[in-house]
């Protein structure tokens, strides 16, 4: 492990293991927990796999009244709790701790409704993104957010840090795609936000629990938003002697009011990379490969294609093709769609960032980030959602080589900051984890980070939840007022309480 610390684990807690492992065999019979060192070994990392500790105990609970059972025991017991999916996280959200519980949510795996006229799914949080698409499919629709590991990762997960995709710029993040969730919270007590309809009552509790990366409960059912797919799809492959010269083009598209479907960019050594890795006629030469797709009906992608096309080669493109097939479609996103197994292939390590950036910085920003790959001495691939300003640096280094991660690791956060200087933010989709915790500062002052964690403490006053990912520094929530009782009198006893 280096520099991010873990919570010490309490002894305590941990002097009591055989008492809470046996608590929880009854509570989950049958094969629903795990205490073999060997059985919890596959659980010891998530995708930010630098990082690896054993947790306490997995639990793999069935039933909402199993969840809810679990949790209401760990609340009234001083245990925590890890959340988990598929473990893809590539922030570290699902580490485990080692005094904690694990709860892998992947046991709830069912599509349990499907509503096109109301076009929505429900779904319970272990079913992956694209099992939502595949369930829907033969009607004609599909699920519009789309990580690049929408094959294994959890639409659980994907609530939790409110993932996104190659179609989030059009289409948007999950956020905007989600419309109900079913959620225990650390008391046990079950509550349900939203529904198949289009606007809820009261606060939008919805958005708050959507990004909140398993810190305020734990999500056993989503709703989400379906949408029809379009009659037509394509995508043009256009080639630039430059990101610069790239990044002008991505503004320019924009400017002229086209929102395409996807508007994705890659540098020249990610181009080559994800052309190694799936021979697809990427353009080797090019310093950056744009792809951008157009979707909607067939006379209105035709107009919008030779709009990108003028656009592109004002802006001096020396290459384009434009699918003319589904296939070659599809071909033309595999590459980009595999870039991160693509690196993985060549570097034994690699460090995957997410910074979000305003579009028009990043000429310079790409500019910087050479001159940062100089100083540190690595080498950086970068894959980003051009459209969005959300960039994935992917940083290649060898942990085998003493110091090679602590430096990946102080490029990374260099990176970051530098999204923050330039007016972006520390992330776009891959959530805070422990991988950007301690960078919350540079984005937050003291107050912003207090009022986030007063919210943490109205749902878990405990901070039993994942505690240890997001907040740089856990306060008790009684230093943070939530509950203030001096000389046996509340603050302002005159107001009403409920
Ligand atoms: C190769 C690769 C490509 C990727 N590409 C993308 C991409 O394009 N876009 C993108 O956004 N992300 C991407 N990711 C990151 C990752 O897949 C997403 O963050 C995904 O949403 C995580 O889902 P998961 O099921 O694996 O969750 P996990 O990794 O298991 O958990 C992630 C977080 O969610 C919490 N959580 C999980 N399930 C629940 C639940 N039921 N209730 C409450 N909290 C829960 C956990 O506590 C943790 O904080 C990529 C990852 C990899 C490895």
């Amino acid at each position: 492990m280096s520099g991010i610390a873990m919570p010490r684990p309490d002894e305590a807690v941990l002097s009591r293991r055989g008492e809470i492992v046996r608590a929880l065999k009854e509570m989950v019979p049958g094969e629903g927990v795990i205490d073999t060192d060997i059985g919890m070994r596959v659980y010891e990392t998530d995708g930010f796999n630098a990082y690896r500790q054993m947790p306490m105990v997995v639990v793999l609970p069935e039933t909402v009244e199993q969840v809810s059972a679990v949790l209401r025991y760990c609340h009234e017991n001083g245990v925590k709790v890890v959340p988990r999916g598929a473990g893809t996280s590539l922030s570290g959200g699902a580490l485990p701790l080692g005094d904690g519980v694990l709860m892998s949510m992947m046991k709830f795996n069912k599509v349990l409704d499907i509503d096109a006229a109301n076009r929505a799914v429900v779904a319970q949080p272990g079913v992956t993104n694209l099992g939502i698409t595949r369930a829907v499919e033969h009607l004609g629709f599909y699920y519009a957010p789309d990580p690049s590991s929408q094959i294994a990762c959890s639409i659980g997960g994907n609530i939790a840090e409110n993932s996104g995709g190659v179609h989030s710029l059009k289409y948007g993040l999950t956020t905007n795609n989600v419309l109900g969730l079913e959620m225990v919270l650390i008391t046990g007590e079950v509550i349900r936000l939203g529904g198949k309809h289009l606007d809820s009552e009261g606060y939008d509790l919805l958005a708050l629990m959507t990004g909140s990366e398993g810190l305020l409960g734990v999500v056993t059912e989503v709703t989400v938003r379906i949408l029809q797919k379009p009659e037509t799809a394509r995508a043009a492959l256009v080639g630039f002697p430059s990101s610069e010269a790239g990044g002008q083009c991505v503004a320019e598209i924009i400017g002229a009011g086209i929102i395409p479907g996807g508007m994705e960019m890659m540098d020249e050594l990610a181009i080559n990379f994800a052309e190694d890795f799936v021979n697809v006629g990427y353009p080797r030469e090019a310093g950056a490969l744009l792809i951008v797709e157009l979707d909607g009906p067939e006379a209105e992608v035709d107009h919008l294609l030779a709009e990108v096309e003028a656009i592109a080669r004002r802006n001096g493109a020396t290459s384009l093709r434009v699918s003319t097939s589904e296939e070659e479609r599809l071909a033309f996103w595999a590459g980009r769609k595999s870039a991160f197994p693509a690196v993985g292939r060549i570097s034994p390590d690699y460090l995957c960032m997410d910074g979000t950036i305003p579009r028009r910085a990043l000429p310079q920003v790409l500019a910087r980030m050479r001159e940062l790959s100089e100083k540190h001495g690595l080498r950086c691939a970068n894959v980003f959602h051009a459209g969005d300003g959300n960039l994935h640096p992917l940083i290649l280094y060898d942990a085998n080589k003493p110091g090679e991660l602590e430096r990946a690791e102080d490029f990374g956060a260099d990176i970051l900051r530098l999204c923050v200087e330039v007016g972006g933010v520390l992330t776009g989709e891959h959530g805070v984890g422990i991988e950007k915790r301690d960078l919350m500062p540079v984005m937050f002052s003291e107050d912003d980070l207090k009022q986030q964690q007063r919210v943490k403490c109205a749902f878990d006053p405990k901070q039993l939840l994942n505690p240890g990912k997001v907040f740089p520094e856990l306060h008790r929530c009684a230093e943070l007022g939530r509950m203030h009782v001096s000389k046996g009198q509340l603050p302002f006893p005159d107001i009403p309480r409920f």
